[in-house]
C-alpha cells in the first residue's frame, strides 16, 4: 500500500522546513510530509550565524519573530590572511542562534501550519513521469530533497556528489566568553589558505567558535581530519577551552549541480548552495527551500523547470559573482586588498557583507578599486 502525498520534503533543516511551510502557505489543502531521519530538537555542526538576509526569509515564511529573543550582533570584525583588518557596524544586525533551537522552532512552525512531521530515513527512490516513490511506501507528486551535504536523495537521482575541490570541512564548538561580547570575529588564515577561524557570541555568555578549510588541503596534510581540525582550533584559541566539537562538510556553490531530476528538487546543502567566500548556507537554504516549496505547490507538469527559473531569478547573478570571486580569492592577496579597501570605505564593507551573507553582486567601479589595490600590493611586493 502506498501513502499518497502532494509534497514530500526529505530533511527538516532550514531548507526542508522552509519548503514545507511555503507549500502549505500557498496551498493550505495540500498534503505535505516532512520526513527527517532525526527527531527534533537535533544538533547540526554549524557556526549558528543567521544573517539579516535570513531573517527576511523568515518574514516571507510568516515567522518574522522566530528568533527575536536572541540578541542582535551589530559588530563584525574581519582579519585578512595578510593581516589587514576591518571592524565596523553591519547595516542590518545578524543573529547567532544554536541550531538545536533554530531548526526545532522552524519544524514546529511547519507542524503548526498542518505539515505532518515524521521520523523517517529515506533510502530508496523511484522516479515516475508524474510521481516519485520513496522507500516503496510513500508516493509524492513532488519531492523536495533537503537532506543536507551528504544528500542520499541526490545520489539516488543520479546527481554526483560535490567534487572535493569545491568542498570545505569545518569544526565548531562552544566556549565561554564575556556576556557583553557582541562582535562577530572572523580571522582568515594564511596557513593552509583558504581557511578561517571564527567566534560568534550567542549573547548568553557563550560563543560558537570554529575553524574551516578546503577538503583537498586537509587531505594533503596526510593526517586524520579530526587531529588537524581540532588541533588548529586549539592553536587558534589556546586560552579558550571548547566543548561539543562537531565537524561537517560544506559543499560550496561553485560546485553546484543541476538542482534536481524529474519531479525531485534539490534545496540547500543538497544543492551545494553554500557561499564559497564565507561558508554561509542558512540564508541560501531558507531561500532555495522556499522556492522549491513554491514550485512544488504549483504542481505544474514540470516543477523542476519552474524551480530552476525561480532560483535563476533570485540567485543567478549573485552565484556567477561568487564563482568569479572564489577563483580570485585563491590568491590571499586579493582578499587582503578587499579587506583593506573595506576598512577605508564603509560602502565596500557593506557590499562585502551583502555578497558574503546575502545575494549581493559587485558593481564594476568597486571591483576595479579592489583590483587596482590588489595589483598595486602585488607590484610593491614584487
Ligand atoms: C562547521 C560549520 C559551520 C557553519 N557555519 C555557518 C554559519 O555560521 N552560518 C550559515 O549560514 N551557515 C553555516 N554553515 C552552513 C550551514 O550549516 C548549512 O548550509 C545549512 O545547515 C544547510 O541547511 P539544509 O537544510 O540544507 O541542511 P541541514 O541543516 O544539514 O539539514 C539536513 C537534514 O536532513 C536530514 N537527513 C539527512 N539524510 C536524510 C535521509 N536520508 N532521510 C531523511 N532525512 C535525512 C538530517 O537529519 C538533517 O536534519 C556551516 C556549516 C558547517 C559545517
Amino acid at each position: 500500500m502506498l501513502e499518497n502525498w502532494d509534497v514530500v520534503v526529505v530533511g527538516g533543516g532550514p531548507a526542508g522546513a522552509a519548503a514545507a511551510i511555503r507549500a502549505k502557505q500557498l496551498r493550505p489543502d495540500a498534503r505535505v510530509l516532512l520526513a527527517d531521519k532525526a527527531d527534533f530538537p537535533r544538533d547540526k555542526a554549524c557556526g549558528d550565524g543567521i544573517a539579516a538576509h535570513g531573517r527576511e526569509e523568515l518574514a516571507l515564511l510568516g515567522v518574522p519573530g522566530l528568533i527575536d529573543d536572541y540578541r542582535p550582533a551589530r559588530g563584525l570584525s574581519v582579519v585578512s590572511p595578510g593581516g589587514a583588518r576591518v571592524t565596523a557596524a553591519v547595516a542590518r544586525p545578524n543573529h547567532v542562534v544554536p541550531r538545536t533551537v533554530f531548526d526545532a522552532r522552524l519544524v514546529d512552525a511547519a507542524r503548526a501550519r498542518g505539515v505532518e512531521v515524521r521520523r523517517h530515513r529515506v533510502r530508496a527512490l523511484t522516479l515516475h513521469d508524474d510521481h516519485v516513490v520513496l522507500d516503496g511506501a510513500l508516493s509524492a507528486r513532488t519531492v523536495v530533497a533537503a537532506d543536507g551535504a551528504n544528500s542520499a536523495v541526490r545520489r539516488l537521482i543520479g546527481v554526483p556528489p560535490a567534487p572535493d575541490r569545491h568542498t570545505a570541512i569545518a569544526v565548531r564548538g562552544y566556549a565561554d566568553v564575556p556576556a557583553d561580547d557582541d562582535v562577530q570575529f572572523i580571522a582568515m588564515q594564511k596557513d593552509g589558505w583558504p581557511a578561517y577561524a571564527w567566534s560568534f557570541p550567542v549573547g548568553d555568555g557563550t560563543a560558537n567558535v570554529g575553524f574551516g578549510m578546503m577538503l583537498p588541503r586537509l587531505r594533503a596534510t596526510g593526517r586524520p581530519g579530526r587531529e588537524v581540525l581540532h588541533g588548529r582550533l586549539a592553536e587558534l584559541l589556546p586560552d579558550l577551552p571548547t566543548r561539543d566539537l562537531r565537524a561537517h562538510h560544506l559543499p560550496l556553490s561553485p560546485g553546484r549541480p543541476r538542482p534536481g531530476a524529474g519531479r525531485v528538487l534539490l534545496a540547500g546543502d543538497a544543492a551545494s548552495l553554500i557561499n564559497p567566500l564565507t561558508g554561509e548556507g542558512i540564508y541560501y537554504a531558507l531561500l532555495s527551500g522556499r522556492l522549491a516549496g513554491e514550485a512544488a505547490a504549483e504542481a505544474g507538469a514540470d516543477p523542476l523547470a519552474a524551480y530552476r527559473r525561480k532560483l535563476r531569478g533570485a540567485l543567478g547573478r549573485h552565484l556567477r559573482t561568487t564563482d568569479v570571486l572564489a577563483r580570485a580569492a585563491q590568491s590571499p592577496g586579493f582578499i587582503d586588498a578587499a579587506i583593506a579597501t573595506a576598512a577605508r570605505h564603509k560602502e565596500v564593507f557593506d557590499l562585502l557583507v551583502d555578497v558574503g551573507l546575502g545575494a549581493g553582486t559587485v558593481p564594476a567601479p568597486i571591483a576595479l578599486t579592489v583590483a587596482r589595490r590588489w595589483l598595486w600590493n602585488g607590484l610593491r611586493r614584487g
